[in-house]
């Protein structure tokens, strides 16, 4: 059978060194990387963040914005993001449809399932942007979200680490990677790599959460081919 997955980007994960704004050489990684999955017959989502630019938390912190309109600033954030990770896939001849969960004809498609779905049948690369639409929440719902709505096979939460370990790597030398955990595991650890919500809900729906280090080349095929040393899995 087919594998469709759904790759989660965070903001950060988009920046350069500065963690702010987007670096076009990240870009164009990002995109090779996906292009091979396509390349293997993999049907690929991505849902993006957009902490790169701004979250809604830190716009309202001093309460001069309120939450709400900070979130929906986030969630603008996102969609400049999409933008971009569209552009690149198509830089390097890769069929991709932009679908925003707030509607924004001049920009991208409006979310629409059966149409992402049609999109990823036919070899599309499905880039969400927007979150969920809804503020209060984040980007890490809206993958385990359109994750479930699609029906992937999995969520692959691409980060900078390699994984989930048992106490903090940077602190303690004798912190063990976990290969696999369980959603309630990871929910009473509170694991800081994917966010309460989205755990509770991939729990709900029996969606896999794949925590892996997208910067070294080819793993995200590796991980998709079985290969747990490369990753950890809340399932
Ligand atoms: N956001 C939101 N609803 C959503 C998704 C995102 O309100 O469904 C807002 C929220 O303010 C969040 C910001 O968009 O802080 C950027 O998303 P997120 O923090 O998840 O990005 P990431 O950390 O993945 O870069």
């Amino acid at each position: 059978m087919k594998k469709r997955i759904l790759v989660k980007f965070s903001g950060e994960a988009l920046a350069g060194k500065d963690g702010f704004g987007i670096d076009t050489q990240i870009l164009k990684y990002i995109a090779n990387e996906i292009k091979e999955l396509i390349s293997n017959g993999i049907e690929v989502a991505i849902v993006v963040g957009g902490g790169n630019i701004i979250r809604g938390v830190t716009a309202a912190e001093d309460g001069i914005i309120s939450r709400t309109s900070g979130d929906y600033m986030g969630m603008l954030a996102t969609v400049i993001n999409g933008v971009a990770i569209q552009e690149a896939l198509e830089h390097i001849g890769m069929d991709a449809r932009l679908q925003l969960a707030i509607d924004m004809q001049e920009i991208g498609e409006s979310f629409i399932v059966r149409r992402a779905r049609r999109h990823l049948e036919k070899g599309r690369v499905v880039v969400f942007a927007g979150g969920t639409g809804n503020p209060y929440y984040t980007t890490d719902s809206a993958a385990t979200l359109r994750a479930s709505e699609i029906n992937a096979d999995m969520v692959i939460k691409a980060t900078k680490v390699d994984g989930i370990y048992d106490k903090d790597p940077k602190k303690f030398d004798n912190a063990v990677k976990l290969d696999t955990i369980t959603y309630d595991q990871a929910l009473s650890d509170h694991i800081k790599v994917m966010d309460d919500t989205s755990i509770a809900q991939a729990k709900d729906n029996q969606m896999p959460i794949v925590v892996c280090n997208m910067f070294q080349s080819g793993n995200l095929m590796a991980i998709i081919n079985g290969d747990r040393s490369l990753c950890s899995i809340v399932e």
